[in-house]
């Protein structure tokens, strides 16, 4: 019998049709809709991307989402004169400056710009402030993705406390928050990374496996074990017709994606894993819509939190 598939883009949407009760609520006591200020610099193709995709889904809610453009050539000091005019308005309540910058704004620049943002206003949650309070179990704005993946464990009944989790890749945005939110709840967890040795052995110990690698299928049938859960993280744009042809059968409709569009997104699992494990979250389909919508979350937290912190009734974020 064939995994059953985790539907990221239903429980998305779940998320997003939660949210607009609160944002309703946020407009009438704030006088104004949640502001959310998106920091684009340069013209990465797939950051264009990304940031039309949460741009639309924000508006769609009731958000007001605003892109903010610095040219490809310009500084970090640029961004970061953008980031202080957003921390400074009363009308944005989340900021986010889409990675990567441009090579020539320096190797410094992302750290540059993260430990610039508000915390408060942080709804990447990267700032090392609110990586702290994730580290310490407290509230704060935590990283979307790895949240995500908590929230589509959670809804489709996933038991966290008590299971064994391995995490595959160690990132600041996904592997390492991802392991501590499983921490949090009570999975007993292990990290593993390009130097893990016997990495099909490690990952074979989990209830619950995560792969945040960025190596498309790589995570093959002999890293699962029977009736175990796997959430596939990774996102890899490919473009080679031989590797598309090994992995999926003729008259499948991923082929079928790729001949159309010359280019497929395929995630860190392979498609043979469906015949072993439990459960499995699709690519596309399972953790990137929830990544997206968990930035509209944490926005409207952040403006409840600001809410909260204006009326006396609550402490802010920041
Ligand atoms: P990253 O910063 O490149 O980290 C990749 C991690 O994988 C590193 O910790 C690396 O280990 C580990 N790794 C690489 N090769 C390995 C190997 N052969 N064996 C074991 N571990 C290996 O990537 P990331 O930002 O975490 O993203 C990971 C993937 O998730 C990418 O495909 C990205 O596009 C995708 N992603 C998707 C979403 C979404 O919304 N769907 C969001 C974020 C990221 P070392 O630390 O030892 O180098």
């Amino acid at each position: 019998m064939g995994a059953r598939i985790l539907d990221g883009t239903a429980v998305a949407a779940a998320i997003r049709d939660e949210l607009k009760p609160r944002i309703a609520a946020l407009a009438a006591a704030l006088g104004r809709p949640p502001g959310l200020g998106i920091v684009l610099a340069g013209h990465d193709p797939a950051s264009e991307i990304y940031v039309r995709n949460k741009l639309k889904k924000a508006g769609e809610i009731g958000l007001r989402a605003e892109l903010i453009r610095v040219p490809a050539d310009g500084r970090a000091e640029d961004v970061l004169a953008v980031v202080a005019a957003l921390n400074a308005r009363a009308d944005v309540d989340g900021v986010l400056v889409q990675s990567p910058l441009p090579a020539g704004m320096g190797a410094d620049a992302e750290t540059r710009v993260i430990d610039a943002i508000d915390p408060g206003k942080d709804v990447d949650g990267f700032s090392a402030v609110n990586v702290g309070r994730l580290v310490q179990n407290r509230p704060g704005l935590a990283a979307c993705t790895p949240t995500g993946v908590i929230e589509i464990l959670e809804r489709s009944g996933v038991p966290i406390a008590g299971a064994r989790a391995v995490v595959i890749g160690r990132s600041d945005i996904v592997g390492k928050p991802m392991a501590l939110m499983l921490l949090h709840r009570h999975a007993t967890v292990t990290i593993c990374h390009s130097r893990t040795r016997d990495l099909a052995a490690m990952a074979r110990t989990a209830d619950i496996l995560v792969a945040a690698i960025g190596r498309p299928a790589f995570v093959t049938a002999d890293f699962v074990k029977p009736g175990a859960v796997v959430v596939d993280v990774g996102t890899t744009q490919v473009s080679d017709p031989a590797l598309v042809e090994a992995w999926f059968p003729d008259g499948s409709p991923r082929r079928a994606a790729f001949a159309k569009n010359g280019s497929l997104v395929v995630g860190d699992v392979h498609p043979d894993v469906a015949g072993v494990a439990g459960a499995l979250t699709p690519v596309p389909g399972g953790v990137g819509p929830l990544t997206i919508a968990l930035l509209l979350a944490n926005t409207v937290r952040a403006a409840e939190t600001h809410l909260a912190g204006r009326s006396g009734t609550r402490p802010g974020l920041e």
